[in-house]
């Protein structure tokens, strides 16, 4: 079996046990929080479906199998909302290209993932396409946000729901992961799996793992704001943010009693002497407001966040 995160398993067991006992309903919702894998259980998911046998676990060797492998199978559509929103044109496409007999083996499958991301009337057409189910088609939707989907989507599906791991599970599996360990030195950032994962893929690792350091020893006078944002420009100024509100977030956490990540233990104790912590929810605030504003505008982000820092 592909190599997996353990907490996904079960999941996965859970649909395989019922296709392979052919009552795996044709529309499945994977849910669970942000991060906690949902795409990745559902690509494996997909390639089970995809297999010509009729066998739990995808072979791994059939036409069909090798086609999935190469990414290049008539047979499977994809549609992913994580970026902007999902239309009504590119579900009735896929829908009309899902309608014909299958081409190689015997099962279609749709994937729409982040499926929040449809508009009112793709997910009409979703919910059609639902009501009048083609033969072996299977619709595998996922969502960290299922409560915002339709009530009449979600009724139809069968709901797998992704645990959300343990701090110790998400270390051991980190450890499996190339970076690892840098990754696992970023839990004051997060400790969505998936997330520490995608920073990894972006090569950001190094600018947010630098940043509790060098914050630190601002704070002390060692070191500059501008040595804090060399590195900083427009396509990263949204990392700058999300690693100083999540310290802060820490911060302001860490004063009504909840432990602190050690790397931040010294910044909080400096911020809090400093400026207090009706302040620094004041900085948490406006971090995030320039945030919002980055999309908005065209703010100069060495000028806005030397701004900011200026007042830690
Ligand atoms: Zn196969």
């Amino acid at each position: 079996m592909t190599n997996i995160a353990d907490w996904l398993i079960p999941c996965l067991r859970q649909v395989q046990v019922l296709k392979q006992t052919n009552s795996l309903s044709h529309a499945l919702l994977i849910t669970g929080a942000d991060g906690v894998g949902q795409e990745e259980l559902a690509h494996e998911m997909v390639k089970d479906l995809m297999c010509e046998k009729n066998q739990a676990a995808a072979c791994g060797t059939c036409h069909s199998c090798q086609l999935m492998s190469a990414d290049t199978h008539p047979d499977f559509r994809v549609l992913d909302g994580e970026a902007s929103t999902i239309k009504v044109d590119q579900v009735r496409l896929l829908v009309r290209q899902i309608s014909q007999k299958p081409q190689v083996g015997q099962n279609k499958v749709v994937l729409i993932t982040h499926a929040q991301a449809m508009n009112i009337n793709a997910a009409n057409a979703v919910l059609k396409a639902l009501e009048e189910p083609a033969d072996r088609t299977f619709f595998v939707l996922t969502s960290s946000q299922s409560s915002s989907l339709m009530p009449t989507i979600r009724s139809r599906c069968l709901l797998v729901n992704v645990p959300t791991p343990s701090m110790n599970e998400v270390k051991s599996w980190l450890m499996q992961q190339p970076d690892g360990k840098a990754l696992g030195a970023l839990f004051w950032l997060t400790t969505q799996p998936f997330r520490l994962l995608a920073i990894q893929a972006q090569g950001k690792t190094q600018l947010y793992a630098a940043l509790p350091d060098q914050l630190a020893a601002m704070l002390r006078g060692t070191t500059s704001v501008s040595a804090v944002l060399k590195g900083l420009d427009s396509s990263n100024i949204e990392d700058y943010c999300n690693g100083l509100a999540a310290i802060l977030h820490q911060c302001i956490c860490h004063s009504t009693g909840t432990a602190i990540d050690e790397a931040l233990q010294t910044i909080y104790d400096t911020l809090i002497a400093r400026l207090g912590i009706q302040t620094l929810m004041l900085r948490y605030q406006s971090l995030q407001k320039l945030k919002s504003d980055l999309q908005k505008t065209n703010l100069n982000p060495i000028m806005q966040l030397t701004h900011e820092l200026n007042q830690w």
